[in-house]
C-alpha cells in the first residue's frame, strides 16, 4: 500500500527558506525583517578581501557602514581607492534591488 502524503511547506517570503511548520516560517520572517533594518554588510556581496577589511574595522552592518565617511573609510589599513568604488557599486546595487522589492 502506497500512502501518499501531502506536504505542505511553508516558506520565508523574505529569505525563501522552507519550513514544515508554518509557526518556524513565521519566526523567520521576524528575524529577516529585524535583518533587513540593519543587515549584515556580507547582503552586499563585497570580495573578501573588502568584507574582512570592513570586520576588521568593527563595521558590521550596513547601518555602521552608513555612518563611516569615505575618508575614515580609507583611513583603514589596506583599504584603498578601489575597494571604495566597490563598496559604492555594492551599495548602489543593494539599495535599488530594496526599492524595486
Ligand atoms: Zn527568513
Amino acid at each position: 500500500m502506497i500512502l501518499e502524503t501531502q506536504i505542505t511547506i511553508y516558506v520565508c517570503s523574505l529569505c525563501q527558506r522552507t519550513y514544515k511548520l508554518k509557526e518556524d516560517a513565521k519566526k523567520c520572517e521576524y528575524l529577516c525583517s529585524k535583518l533587513l533594518e540593519s543587515p549584515d554588510i556580507s547582503v552586499l556581496g563585497l570580495t573578501s578581501r573588502t568584507y574582512n577589511l570592513l570586520k576588521i574595522a568593527g563595521i558590521d552592518t550596513l547601518d555602521e557602514l552608513r555612518e563611516t565617511t569615505d575618508s575614515q573609510l580609507l583611513n583603514l589599513k589596506r583599504f584603498g581607492q578601489g575597494a571604495l568604488n566597490e563598496l559604492h557599486q555594492k551599495l548602489q546595487r543593494y539599495e535599488a534591488k530594496l526599492k524595486n522589492h
